[in-house]
């Protein structure tokens, strides 16, 4: 037998203690701060957190550059909090979710907003929009043994310094450990999955030349910065 081609290779996040973290799945959550879900133009109801996904090569390391990606003209950020599962389960009860994280990062959803919402308009899957190459910017990941859960944080945006999104994850309409719990119900989860858990209000575009800065107290920051697009 042949092997045809190489496979890809795993990929590899980094963690502040020098370790590396593979990245599984990843995982993401919409729509979850109230703020957010107003200028999106829905009602920020407790109706269960709904899931997308994307795919693990997605995953850019923060300092890496981005390039503009194909079929859009409206290329937006998002800030979020980002948790790295260590340890798998399936149907996780609520009190013991947060024993399954590994640790948290900052993180950006990149979106081509004009493709979701065309998507979401039409009914139809968000894919396009939300899962397309170097669409995950991921800082390092922070084990839970050096910073803890992280609960309240104030997390901000800015793009060339000036501020786009600013308010606090303990506004997440759905906590993490409620995030882990309902999503258990849905995938087993694995260690090295990842859960992008939602952005804050301000969501806006980029250009190329932009330069993202995503903080969360506590964490390192996630900066890259928007190349042209790739012509290859
Ligand atoms: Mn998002």
């Amino acid at each position: 037998m042949t092997l045809l081609f190489e496979p890809q290779p795993p990929v590899l996040a980094k963690t502040s203690a020098g370790d590396e973290f593979p990245v599984r799945r990843v995982f993401c959550v919409g729509r979850n701060y109230a703020e957010h879900a107003r200028e999106m133009g829905k009602d920020p109801d407790r109706d269960p957190p709904f899931f997308f996904t994307k795919w693990s090569e997605t995953v850019v390391p923060s300092g890496e550059p981005i390039a503009y990606p194909p079929s859009t003209s409206n290329y937006h950020y998002e800030a979020e909090l980002v948790v790295a599962i260590g340890k798998g389960g399936r149907n996780i009860a609520e009190e013991n979710a947060l024993d399954h994280v590994y640790g948290y990062a900052t993180g950006l959803d990149m979106t081509r907003r004009d493709l979701q919402f065309e998507a979401r308009d039409k009914g139809r899957p968000w894919d396009t929009g939300k899962n397309f190459e170097q669409a995950a910017p991921l800082g390092l990941i922070h084990p839970v043994s050096e910073v803890g859960h992280v609960a309240k944080a104030a997390i901000a945006l800015t793009v060339n310094g000036e501020t786009r999104q600013s308010a606090d994850v303990a506004d997440l309409i759905w906590a993490v450990d409620e995030i882990i719990s309902i999503l258990s119900r849905f995938y087993r989860l694995e260690p090295g999955d990842i859960i992008y858990t939602g952005t804050p209000a301000g969501v806006g575009p980029v250009v190329a030349g932009d330069e993202i800065v995503v903080t969360i107290a506590g964490l390192t920051p996630t900066v890259t910065k928007i190349t042209p697009a790739a012509t290859s």
